[in-house]
């Protein structure tokens, strides 16, 4: 499959605007189209997905409290909100800590949307329950709503209607990234790069794992990133074996595999990388090892393409590492979506269902982990195309620094 690097992005200054206008008529149509529900208890003996056990069910509104879907539709970025998509209105309630922002954001989004502000419970109850009245099925996020706010909801809120748990209505339309989707986690991306390269001289003064996280965290900020993607990881020698390692007090020393996966967030977006590298020579068999992996990626990354299944991506990666009698030590699937959230639909693993598509935005991210020892990662961030991908994360892929 073709494979391309990204161009040098813009900075986030630079950015095109990221027009929404059209999110809510998108949720609208997959509301009309039917939704999927969570399996309940009795899910299995009647064999089918939801209480009825048919598949998908029309809906005439979603309920959205889930931060990441909530601005994906409108664009509100703030860190309370109950956004509900009814057939004639859009409705954004928040709190009076958002009243200048969320409004702002909306505009700034070119949504038409109703804001409401709305401190108290009740009063919010009583905005969205008004914006659904005389509807009879409203879609919760299944994935979302905690027991007790399920309750809430349909003791208090919307008592007159029937609630359907329905799964991964907005995580289905957030999966494709438009253009300047993609430019922002691009400019994430290079962010990264940069922290990276900033760094990686410094590892052979024998700085802790913990000072390497705290100095790319510091160094993306610097470039615009307005916080982490998540938790960066700085893993040396034997931590380098744990897949998700706490960066700690431990001296990256000559020979150690030092494992470092972090990413930068652009206006929301994130990106997700991982490199692999050795202060000189890696002690046995650090180098064979990471010849295996790398191999396993690069074979992953030209795996991808629209229309790929995703499982076939992992096994692609799978086999290079079994081939070299590693399998066993390879201990996660090889990559997920990414986007507002670090990991999103789809999966790339052998268990998944789904099928890659342009535009997507997927890691590819093979391991081998041996315990007491060492271990190796190399992640890359890439844009599925048609005919293969565009690599956003471009850090070079080179062992030994220093
Ligand atoms: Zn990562
Ligand atoms: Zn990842």
């Amino acid at each position: 499959m073709a494979v391309t690097d990204a161009a040098a992005p813009p900075g986030a200054e630079d950015l095109p605007p990221l027009l929404l206008a059209g999110r809510a008529e998108a949720v609208r149509a997959a509301l009309e189209g039917g939704v999927a529900v969570a399996a309940g208890p009795d899910a299995p003996d009647r064999g089918g997905p939801g209480e009825d056990g048919d598949g998908p069910q029309p809906c005439d509104a979603l309920v959205i409290t889930n931060l990441a879907n909530g601005r994906w539709v409108c664009g509100f970025s703030g860190s309370a909100m109950i956004v509900v998509v009814a057939p004639d209105d859009l409705l954004v309630i928040t709190d009076g800590r958002y009243a200048t922002q969320a409004p702002a954001e909306l505009a700034a989004a070119g949504v038409d949307g109703r804001v409401v502000i709305a401190d108290r419970g009740d009063e919010q109850k009583e905005a969205a329950a008004a914006a659904v009245s005389g509807l009879g099925r409203l879609a919760l996020e299944a994935d979302d709503v905690s027991w007790s706010r399920y309750r809430r909801f349909a003791r208090e809120w919307f008592p007159g209607a029937e609630l359907l748990p329905a799964t991964g209505v907005i995580e289905r339309l957030r999966r494709r990234k438009s253009p300047e989707e993609a430019a922002r986690m691009a400019a994430a991306a290079a962010a990264a790069d940069d922290a990276l390269a900033e760094v990686l001289p410094r590892l052979a003064e024998r700085p802790t794992e913990g000072e390497v996280a705290a100095e790319l965290d510091y160094l993306m900020r610097r470039r615009g990133s307005s916080g982490s993607a998540f938790d960066t990881i700085v893993a040396a020698g034997e931590n380098s074996a744990l897949p998700h390692a706490r960066p700690g007090r431990r001296r990256i020393e000559p020979g150690d595999l030092v494992v470092i996966d972090f990413g930068a967030i652009i206006d929301g977006y994130r990106s997700d990388m991982t490199r692999t590298v050795c202060v000189g020579e890696p002690r046995p068999p650090g180098g064979r090892v990471y010849e295996v992996v790398r191999a396993s990626q690069q074979a992953g990354v030209e795996a991808v393409a629209g229309g790929v299944p995703c499982a076939d991506v992992d096994a692609v990666c799978r086999e290079v590492i079994n081939d070299a009698g590693w399998g066993e030590a390879f201990l996660h699937s090889t990559g997920h979506g990414v986007g507002l959230d670090i990991h999103e639909a789809p999966s790339l693993s052998s268990r998944s269902d789904e099928v890659l598509a342009a535009g997507e935005v997927v890691t590819v991210e093979p391991g081998i982990y041996l315990a007491g020892e060492g271990g190796v990662r190399i992640e890359d961030t890439v844009v599925v195309t048609d005919d293969g991908c565009r690599r956003l994360t471009c850090s070079p892929k080179t062992l030994v620094v220093g």
